[in-house]
């Protein structure tokens, strides 16, 4: 079991800068506005490729929030990072080619864990079939096998008729031993949480605030309570209990500027699948609470909610912010949107990129 430390050391100006900022947007923006999707040096951008959980959802239920699975890019000081491979890169790949032509891209992923819907897209993602380009790829070992394994693994005859090794971009597998490393100028933290297997989630530090994402995480004391009160054991994964790890992620998560958190169940749907390694509403909604998080985006949405019940996962959300009297601004990731952090306010998002035409990769 790796040890995993809180996330410290922000500025104040970090934290002081982005203070008033979830409160005057939870005011002025009920959802995603429309805005510019160019950015000046101080900002952060951050963009939602595959916003849905453990299979892609195409379909006309799935529209407004979309079908891709987990996949955020985030730029930051001339870095691109992206967070997970699941089917929402392929449509970041079309993007990247567009927007760069013939210059090489360069970029980071950070892979959460293996599970295929974070890494599902990998092998559609444009960049990695032109040599010009450099791809790192960040994560952790999985249980058994390691990152590289798990990576080319998907990529071999049956599954896929180009192995990662025959891919012509020059792709580097970097296995995480740190929980506290850079990306050029980025400080990167990361925290291993409750989900089967090996998990991470990570914590980005910008000039214009902290990003942190978790897509895949059930609370630990939930989980507890919960098991108790049936009379199983608790099979957690840790060697702490699980109020030294709550109090760990809560460390891990104070004062976060952008929290994407793995909002997969409602309450009631949370009961059938304890132990399934995913959040409900009231955990999610505590855990941005007590780590006075300023912008909520609940992120991992089930396959089986459509875009009426995923509004009616935020409006309760929203409410139960309300009623501990907090304001934290909620929205739910949504693909194809855009959020802005900058020092001076964290702005709506939005701008909606548009999907790219087909490209021709192999099926
Ligand atoms: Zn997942
Ligand atoms: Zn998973």
């Amino acid at each position: 079991m790796r040890s995993s430390s809180p996330c410290l050391n922000r500025t104040n100006q970090q934290i002081t800068g982005a203070k008033n900022l979830g409160r005057s947007l939870f005011a002025c923006h009920n959802d995603f506005t429309a805005m510019t999707t160019n950015v000046g040096a101080s900002k952060t951008r951050v963009i939602f490729w595959g916003v849905r959980g453990s299979i892609p959802t195409p379909g006309s239920g799935t529209v407004r929030y979309g079908g891709n699975t987990s996949c955020v890019e985030v730029r930051a000081e001339g870095e691109i990072i992206v967070l997970d491979a699941g089917s929402g890169i392929r449509l970041l790949g079309q993007s990247l080619q567009r927007e760069f032509g013939s210059d090489p891209i360069r970029l980071a992923i950070l892979i959460s864990h293996t599970h295929w819907d974070h890494i599902q897209g990998l092998p559609f993602f444009l960049p990695a079939y032109s040599g010009k380009n450099q791809l790192r790829v960040f994560g952790y070992d999985g249980t058994r096998t390691r990152l590289g394994e798990i990576l080319a693994g998907q990529m071999e005859t049956p599954f896929f008729p180009v192995t990662m090794a025959e891919l012509p971009g020059k792709i580097q597998i970097e296995e995480l031993k740190d929980m506290d490393f850079e990306i050029g100028k980025l400080r990167v933290c990361s925290k291993f949480l409750n989900h089967p297997g090996v998990c991470a989630g990570y914590c980005i530090h910008t000039p214009a605030g902290s990003v942190v994402y978790m897509p895949d995480n059930e609370p630990f004391e939930q989980l507890d309570v919960q098991l108790r009160n049936r009379g199983v054991e608790n099979t957690a994964r840790t060697f702490k209990s699980p109020s030294e790890e709550r109090t760990d992620l809560i460390q891990f998560l104070r004062g976060t500027d952008l929290l994407i958190l793995d909002a997969q169940y409602t309450d009631e749907e949370y009961q059938r699948h304890i132990g399934w390694g995913h959040g409900s509403i009231s955990s999610v909604v505590s855990l941005a609470a007590d780590a006075d998080a300023k912008r909520l985006v609940l992120f991992h949405h089930d396959p089986n909610h459509d875009d009426e019940m995923v509004d009616k996962i935020v409006d309760e959300a929203r409410m139960q912010i309300a009623q501990l009297g907090k304001s934290i601004a909620v929205e739910g990731a949504r693909e194809g949107s855009e959020l802005i952090l900058s020092r001076d306010r964290l702005t709506g998002t939005g701008a909606k990129h548009t999907r790219r035409q087909r490209q021709a990769l192999p099926e």
